[in-house]
């Protein structure tokens, strides 16, 4: 798992970046007389707050979820398989993403451990990824036995580089978990090439993603297997619970018993297979029905305020905005910009300080480092201290050794602005108007 050849990504962040750093050699005589010259005082000093709109929190959950709940009280089960209100969750569900098979769970890393189970994923199979992501992308793979094998990222899509995906395959590899971070999709035509080429599984983790298209096609349709999670944080929520789907008839008939103890219930005939239970009960799927309601309004309205965002911070020296392709819908689970540590006079926590005196909620990074150099991989210790796929030889992965130097870069580098449906435009062209005066104070 060497990794040196600098990626084009790598080339692209050094060409945007270049006008920024024949900027940075401007003498400090002139930027101080700059600053006096035409930038606002920061807020951080003493000066006027950029944002000056209060912003109101967006309601969650209402009258749509008081019905479903209503109505599931006339019930007399609460058990999910034939229930009422997980029969009609999936129905919406379908509607909105058109996939043959489809299954509610108990999260997202429920949902993919499904994924992974119905995949076939077994001791030593390795499962290329992404390092920045939430830890559930890879429980169910290390559960399973599998090898999650961590891939470099695109610098400012903070999604999986395909080059680096496809240096990455060996005789082992069985499938790509792409995930589609904040709600911005993955380049699928890039990921399915590979996975077609080398006959590897796609699965595509959607947990930020709702709402999110490739395209103009749902994302969750490209790839084989699709997951989602219906976490508080997520776009639309039951509190804690998932969504597994599929089309591909090798995969979807096996999803309901990989989640509900190896059992079929419309076969029957007793556990052939094995599996945790990962099920989820009517109260959730009553709010699920509910929330799917809401999704296509979430959705519409986080991707115009982070498009919005973006035109106005772009060309902003030392700023690289989140790149999104111009054919996708990327629903901004949160917007990740990046700084160009060389333009500012500043490191990103006091960047960071003065945005958020600016009135700007934001905060710096996302997880502290790639998954792979937290200390669970770092010591494989993942079952009592043990990890015995790699103490049985059916695997030399060491974590120790492992390199994703692009995503060391923008867990270093980026800042993370907060969108929610509850904003206004007026909202994000004060909050953008507040990264622009920061920028241009600590510009060099
Ligand atoms: C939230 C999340 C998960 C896990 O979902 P849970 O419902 O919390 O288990 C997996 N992957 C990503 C990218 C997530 O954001």
């Amino acid at each position: 798992m060497k990794n040196k050849q600098p990626s084009v990504s790598r080339r692209e962040f050094l060409a945007t970046t270049s006008a920024a750093l024949l900027a940075g050699s401007a003498t400090v005589a002139e930027s101080t007389a700059a600053e006096s010259a035409n930038v606002p005082k920061l807020a951080l000093k003493g000066g006027e707050k950029a944002v000056k709109q209060a912003c109101k929190q967006p309601t969650r959950w209402g009258d749509l979820e008081r019905e479903r709940l209503n109505a599931m009280l006339e019930q007399n089960t609460l058990f999910y398989w034939k229930g009422p209100q997980t029969t009609l969750a999936l129905e919406r569900f379908k509607k909105l993403y058109p996939l043959k098979y489809a299954h509610t769970c108990s999260s997202g890393t429920a949902a993919i451990h499904i994924a992974v189970i119905a995949a076939g994923i077994g001791p030593g199979d390795e499962v290329i990824t992404s390092p920045i992501t939430d830890i559930g992308t890879v429980i169910g793979v290390i559960y399973q036995q599998g090898v999650p094998v961590f891939a470099d990222l695109g610098a400012s899509t903070y999604n999986l580089a395909p080059a680096d995906v496809e240096r990455r395959i060996t005789s082992k590899t069985k499938a790509i978990i792409a995930v589609h971070l904040c709600g911005n999709p993955c380049d699928m035509n890039a990921l399915k090439a590979i996975a077609d080429k080398h006959k590897l599984i796609l699965i595509e983790d959607c947990c930020q993603a709702w709402g999110a298209k490739f395209h103009g096609q749902p994302i969750g349709t490209s790839g084989h297997i699709a997951c989602f999670s219906l976490q508080n944080s997520k776009h639309i929520t039951t509190g804690d619970g998932g969504v597994v789907a599929s089309s591909d008839e090798r995969f979807g008939p096996l999803l309901q018993k990989s989640g509900d103890k190896g059992g079929d219930r419309l076969k029957g005939g007793g556990f052939h297979s094995f599996a945790t239970n990962y099920r989820m009960s009517e109260p959730q799927a009553a709010v699920l029905a509910a929330q799917l309601e809401r999704l296509e309004g979430i959705a519409s309205k986080r991707a115009k305020l982070g498009n919005l965002l973006t035109e106005k911070i772009t060309g902003i020296p030392g700023v690289m905005p989140h790149q999104v392709h111009p054919d996708d819908r990327c629903v901004y689970w949160f917007y990740f910009f990046r700084m160009d540590p060389k333009t500012f006079r500043c490191d990103r926590t006091e960047f960071v300080k003065a945005l958020s005196a600016e009135g700007v909620s934001c905060s710096a990074g996302y997880i502290g480092v790639p998954l792979h150099r937290e200390p669970v991989f770092q010591k494989h210790g993942f079952f009592a201290g043990h990890w015995p796929v790699r103490e049985f030889g059916l695997t030399t992965m060491d974590y120790t050794k492992h390199q994703t130097p692009e995503v060391e870069d923008i867990l270093k580098t980026g800042i993370r602005i907060t969108i929610h449906e509850g904003m206004t435009e007026d909202y994000i062209m004060e909050s953008a108007e507040a990264i622009r005066k920061v920028a241009k104070h600590y510009t060099a």
